[in-house]
């Protein structure tokens, strides 16, 4: 066991706080949203936390953690949703967000550090320059951009411009290295991969280059369908139409808005399905003809609403937003799961879904672009009420082509997002060679004899089936 005291003496200088507390509100993210990982992880706790303001400092730290033998388990805004950022085995808990310094902005890309939180840069990149990023998590307000990179996949903004999986959608990452003589490395195009979505089990990222956009006004909107399959093929032909820019479509299904949508609740209705859009100023008078054209009705336009206190943007609406006010209103009712429908028959797909599993498993969509082509994953809230159902329902969804990223899964592998190979694998021995940056996430390190080419389906591909 290494002696967190001492470690703390030889950290002078830099914030620790070893307040039990703190420790244990650092060491926890939205864990809870599974019944399965809040089972698992409930127990789990950190020794430390230590906050760097610097890469110098995150050097030291690492440096000071590697003589010790201690775990380090980077934290951004802790707002992951299957213990990524839980250490454990205990261990430092780096916490990232003081780091948090724009360092350059030029038209099209902004180098910042990895703390920072993603909406602060948002709204400075508009402010100043009238760019933003391509897109961002539906918590874009208290997670932070190299959080989003090691932990996130895609959000708001993913219907024009894919994920962070695709090659183009992050620049450069900065990382240190676990070693005796931690490294500072620059990883750019293919290489990001090994970095990207992978719980900071290879290398702590101190800086962050991301592709920018033109920034717009984006009118929230709420679009009301008697069916969810109305709002999918809405959703679908909106998400198709060249013309019409938009940052967000959303499907989702009764009695989830009216139930638990409490701002909004005085403009919706009780058993309809809606979309969830967001749309260009410039776009709005094309988006209402496609609405008409689907017999959709506008229940709310933020910008036509008397007031907008109190009300939380569209994005708090979709992506895990939808699960979180569900889970709010009915603790322990529901659960979710993160579904593909791979086109070209994805509306298909869903339909058929919807029509094995009603009312059990609610539909809640999102529309984005993936490998060039319109798609759409889903965010299902499922009425939870066994262990063994629940993996029942993951495997007639895959049984029915719709692979599973599995959201009760805390390892980089078995939630389907990452796979990682023998080339991850060698790059986590160069920098990470004791294994000590967010022990326990990636079962390759754990497990040599892991079968890399199980036959999963990934988010995030291996880097050696490409190469
Ligand atoms: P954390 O949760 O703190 O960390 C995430 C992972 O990254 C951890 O493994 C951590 O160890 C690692 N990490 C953090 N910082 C660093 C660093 N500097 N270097 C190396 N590793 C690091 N995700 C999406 O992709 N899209 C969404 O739209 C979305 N919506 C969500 C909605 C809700 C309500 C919730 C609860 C979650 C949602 N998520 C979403 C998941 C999560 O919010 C995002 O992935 C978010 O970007 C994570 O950022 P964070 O700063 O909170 O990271």
């Amino acid at each position: 066991m290494p002696d967190y005291q001492q470690i703390k003496a030889e950290l002078d200088g830099i914030t620790v706080d070893d307040n039990p507390n703190m420790v244990l509100r650092k060491s926890r993210d939205f864990y809870w949203y599974s019944p399965i990982l809040k089972e698992q992880l409930e127990q789990v706790t950190g020794d430390l936390v230590v906050s760097p303001k610097s890469e110098e400092e995150v050097i030291r730290v690492l440096k000071t953690a590697f003589r010790h033998d201690a775990p380090v388990t980077a934290r951004g805004g802790g707002t992951g949703n299957y213990g990524q950022c839980m250490p454990l085995s205990g261990g430092i808990v780096l916490d990232m967000t003081k780091m948090n310094a724009i360092k350059e902005v030029h038209t099209g890309r902004v180098v910042a550090e990895a703390g920072i939180i993603c909406a602060r840069l948002d709204k400075q990149l508009k402010e100043e320059t009238g760019q933003e990023l391509r897109f961002h998590p539906s918590t874009t307000s208290s997670a932070t951009l190299g959080g989003f990179v090691a932990g996130g996949s895609g959000g708001v903004g993913s219907i024009t411009w894919g994920g962070l999986r695709d090659l183009g959608n992050v620049l450069k990452l900065r990382i240190v290295t676990m070693e005796a003589e931690p490294r500072v490395m620059e990883l750019t195009a293919r290489d990001l991969m090994k970095v990207s979505h992978a719980y900071g089990t290879n290398g702590i990222i101190t800086e962050v280059e991301m592709p920018l956009a033109p920034a717009y006004d984006w009118v929230d909107v709420i679009v009301g369908h008697d069916t969810f399959m109305d709002a999918v093929r809405f959703s679908d032909a909106l998400a198709a139409s060249n013309g019409i820019l938009t940052k967000e479509i959303a499907p989702i299904a009764a009695p989830v808005p009216h139930a638990f949508f409490s701002r909004h609740q005085p403009y919706l209705k009780e058993n309809e399905a809606v979309s969830v859009v967001m749309v260009a100023p410039h776009a709005m008078a094309p988006f209402e003809a496609l609405v008409k054209l689907h017999k959709g009705e506008i229940r709310f336009r933020a910008d036509e609403a008397e007031s907008l206190r109190g009300m939380p943007r569209a994005y708090e609406l979709a992506w895990n937003h939808t699960t979180l006010r569900a889970l709010k209103k009915q603790p322990g009712s529901f659960t979710y799961l993160q579904v593909q429908y791979p086109g070209p028959d994805h509306v298909a797909k869903v339909e058929k879904m919807c029509e094995i599993f009603g009312d059990e498993v609610i539909g809640h969509l999102e529309f984005m672009r993936f490998d060039g082509a319109i798609q759409c994953s889903g965010l299902p809230l499922v009425r939870y009420t066994t262990a063994e159902r629940l993996e029942e329902i993951i495997r007639i969804h895959e049984e029915n082509g719709c692979p599973i990223f599995n959201p009760h899964r805390y390892t980089l592998e078995e939630g389907g997002m990452k796979q990682t190979d023998t080339l991850q694998l060698a790059f986590k021995k160069e920098t990470d060679p004791k294994g000590l940056l967010n022990p326990g996430k990636m079962i390759a390190w754990e497990n040599p004899d892991f079968d890399f080419k199980a036959g999963r389906y990934f988010l995030f591909k291996g880097l050696a089936e490409t190469e």
